[in-house]
């Protein structure tokens, strides 16, 4: 029997589902994707698109022609809403569409409570083409004299911009100050080992880092930290922490305290078998998973599996086994990196050359052909 897949979100999690769409329709399936941008930023070169390393076609998957090409739809939209007594999806500018097997894959955002709306050139790290929009104010302001920025949140996200952002004013300008306020205590969920080589790592090129208190508001152009120090700025980044897309929560799903939509091992609602999803935006019931792109990569298969077989009525689910460890490697803005799994901590040219070859081999894995070429 027909079936519909809808997919909300392009995310990195189904990007394989995204590959294989005409696998759905050649066994007869109707395929939707609805997200906000017919692109999908791969958050893992970011912060190179802040400093100018990357373009924003190098980083970049055009979701709309995977799927299209491959027999599916595509709508240019944000969900809102998902209804599971009527099965469909509200869009944000009315509408909706019916599904019998829906995927979520929305990530997550930056919350950005508390700022007022008087506290203008606020970028959030979070959709990463802000970045892009970010990099274009910076260099414009530049050209105009000297600019305060100020980089918020003391996690991998806020050590990559801070490093980046200096990488950027330095091509431009040294008319800029840079300041780092890294929260109470910089990548403080990771080993000492890892804190000192980021904290030297910025330290020698003359980038201002401040610990021991958390940004608490903005105020006539001012980061206001909890402990009452006050720092100027004309422009912000905000790497302060991220929350998983509200849809699942705000639509009833069984959600952990986040917002996450609780999943069991097969990446399933835990009340809704018709239901799947994968990346930020869920909390994976049998063991909480933190937010790392690694994650929402290694589900993509098993999203493909459990999607066929949902579809095609079969009952041979595969269940997501998350690693143990996984390596990351932190993009410093000068040309090196600092390189981290389990006890294996060092820094230097290689990791970041090592970074750069991964997440190209990752980008030429799902970019579809002809999209490195497009003008940005
Ligand atoms: C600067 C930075 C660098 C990072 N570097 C690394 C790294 O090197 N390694 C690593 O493992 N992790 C890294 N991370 C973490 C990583 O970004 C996330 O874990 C990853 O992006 C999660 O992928 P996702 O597909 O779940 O979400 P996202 O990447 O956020 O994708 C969600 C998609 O859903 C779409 N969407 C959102 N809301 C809706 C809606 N309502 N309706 C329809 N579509 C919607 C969005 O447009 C987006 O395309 C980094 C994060 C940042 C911010």
């Amino acid at each position: 029997m027909t079936k519909h897949l809808v997919l909300v979100g392009g995310g990195h999690a189904h990007l394989t589902v995204l590959r294989h769409v005409d696998k759905f329709v050649n066994d007869g399936h109707q395929v939707t994707l609805i997200a906000p941008c017919r692109y999908h930023y791969y958050s893992g070169m970011g912060s190179g698109l802040l400093s100018g390393i990357y373009r924003p076609q190098d980083i970049r998957f055009n979701i709309q022609k995977m799927i299209e090409d491959r027999g599916g739809a595509f709508v240019e939209n944000r969900a809102v809403r998902i209804d599971t007594n009527k099965r469909c999806v509200d869009f944000e500018t009315g509408g909706k569409i019916k599904y019998d097997v829906l995927s979520v894959n929305t990530g997550s955002y930056v919350p950005k409570a508390g700022i007022p709306d008087s506290e203008p050139h606020i970028y959030p790290v979070k959709p990463i083409e802000n970045l892009f929009r970010a990099r274009q104010e910076i260099i414009d302001r530049l050209r105009h004299g000297a600019i305060r920025l100020v980089i918020v949140g003391g996690g991998p996200a806020g050590l990559e911009l801070t490093g980046n952002v200096w990488r950027l004013v330095k091509d431009w300008s040294s008319a800029a100050t840079v300041t780092f306020l890294a929260g109470r205590k910089l990548m403080s969920s990771f080993p000492e080992k890892v804190r000192k080589l980021a904290a030297k790592g910025l330290s020698y090129r003359g980038i201002r880092m401040v610990e021991g208190a958390d940004v608490q508001r903005f105020e006539n152009n001012n980061a206001v930290l909890d402990d009452g120090r006050k720092f100027p700025y004309d422009f912000a980044l905000l790497a302060w922490g991220i929350k998983p897309s509200s849809v699942c929560r705000q639509s009833g799903l069984p959600s952990d305290e986040h917002g996450g939509m609780l999943v069991n091992e097969y990446l399933q609602s835990v009340e809704h078998p018709e239901i799947f999803g994968g990346g930020d935006c869920i909390c994976f019931q049998p063991k909480p998973l933190n937010k790392v792109g690694v994650y929402p990569v290694r589900q993509n298969p098993i999203l493909f599996h459990n999607l066929m077989e949902a579809v095609n009525g079969g009952r041979r689910m595969k269940p997501f086994r998350p690693q143990r460890s996984y390596l990351l490697i932190f993009n410093l803005g000068d040309g090196s990196g600092i390189f981290y799994k389990k006890n294996w901590i060092w820094k230097g040219k290689v990791a970041y050359l090592l970074k750069d070859y991964i997440d190209r081999r990752f980008m030429k894995r799902f970019q579809v052909s002809g999209e490195r070429q497009e003008n940005s």
